[in-house]
């Protein structure tokens, strides 16, 4: 069973995943998976390679059979488990708690050579709308008190298999970046008495000079403060809280500028690893809570070194204001 630490310092939380179990031989120079189709568990045909799947859209055949065109199974070695409560434990000073949650898959088509940004629109609908369908089933679980939805595009995003797919780990904490974001907000919302990211969307939508896409939905920008270069967010402009709860015609909206700056991110940077996470509110929100969903997408293009992890500033070789400039060119 994977065991939940905090750290009383900063009160980090971290998952000991004894069940990946590792030796140090373990961690000699990984290289990417680039396994070619006959041996890809992600691949049509190859379904008896993965646990039973959890969701499928299908035009034909059985369940775990191939004529799918999306699948969603539980991680082969997944970081948190599904089964115990999510009781906590003190050893001495220190706070553990058992790892309970759960960590799935979605394989997003099964083409293994087409990444999400040359997918069709309407497909890409439908891996959102899987999303949205995992992130409402996994909220009936009281154990449960966050999903985290992302996804690692390429061998340095953390990707170990080749074949698009993305991920989810649900938790039985809320992690501290999302506490940091709801803290942020409520700091905000004591001054100006209004939501950060409903302001931030205006303000981007005057200025322009981060603005990289929008639709009737969304605004897609370069954040002011951005960490990496080509960083990018993906905003409701309607104050929203919940991913989960966005319309069909809003998913449609996303899957629109998702594609968008997904495929100028490419463009300009041949195709270059990154992470997108989800930035959703936690399922159980405390009285007075605010939370604005969104969207991030940190392409890895920048390694993060000695500064980074001493003093957590990071140092952005390319101002957003450029990158934006960059990626509006593109289409
Ligand atoms: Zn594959
Ligand atoms: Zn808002
Ligand atoms: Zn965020």
């Amino acid at each position: 069973m994977p065991e939940l630490r905090q750290d009383p310092l900063t009160d980090t939380w971290v998952i000991i995943a004894s069940e990946r179990s590792k030796r140090p031989s373990d961690f000699a120079s990984k290289k990417e998976g680039k396994k070619d189709s006959g041996s890809c568990p992600f691949c049509l045909g190859n379904e008896h390679m993965t646990p039973p799947e959890i969701l499928a859209y299908r035009e034909r055949g059985q369940s775990n059979t191939d004529g799918w065109s999306l699948r969603v199974i539980p991680n082969k070695f997944p970081v948190l488990q599904n089964e115990g409560q999510a009781d906590k434990d003190t050893i001495g000073l220190y706070e553990k708690m058992h790892g309970v949650g759960a960590h799935e898959v979605i394989v997003e088509t099964p083409d293994h050579n087409r990444p999400l940004g040359e997918e069709s629109e309407e497909h890409i609908f439908g891996i959102l709308k899987a999303w949205q369908s995992r992130y409402l089933d996994l909220k009936k679980d009281p154990r449960i008190q966050y999903t985290q939805l992302f996804k690692n595009h390429g061998a340095v995003a953390g990707a170990s298999l080749s074949h698009p797919h993305s991920q989810l780990i649900a938790t039985p904490l809320v992690p501290k970046n999302v506490i940091e974001e709801l803290e942020g907000i409520e700091r905000f919302y004591k001054k100006e008495g209004k939501c950060y990211f409903c302001e931030s969307v205006e303000f981007e939508k005057k200025d322009r000079a981060r603005i990289v896409a929008e639709n009737n939905a969304f605004i897609a920008f370069c954040p002011y403060a951005a960490r990496f270069p080509f960083e990018t967010w993906i905003v409701p402009h309607k104050h929203s809280e919940y991913f989960e709860e966005s319309s069909d015609e809003e998913l449609r909206s996303l899957a629109s500028i998702l594609k968008r700056t997904i495929s100028s991110l490419s463009q300009a940077l041949e195709d270059p690893p990154y992470n997108l996470v989800v930035h959703s509110a936690p399922y159980r929100m405390n009285e007075g809570q605010r939370y604005h969903w969104h969207i991030e997408i940190l392409p890895r293009l920048t390694i993060v070194a000695g500064f980074e992890w001493g003093t957590g500033f990071y140092i952005n070789p390319t101002p957003p204001e450029s990158a934006a400039g960059y990626l509006r060119q593109t289409h």
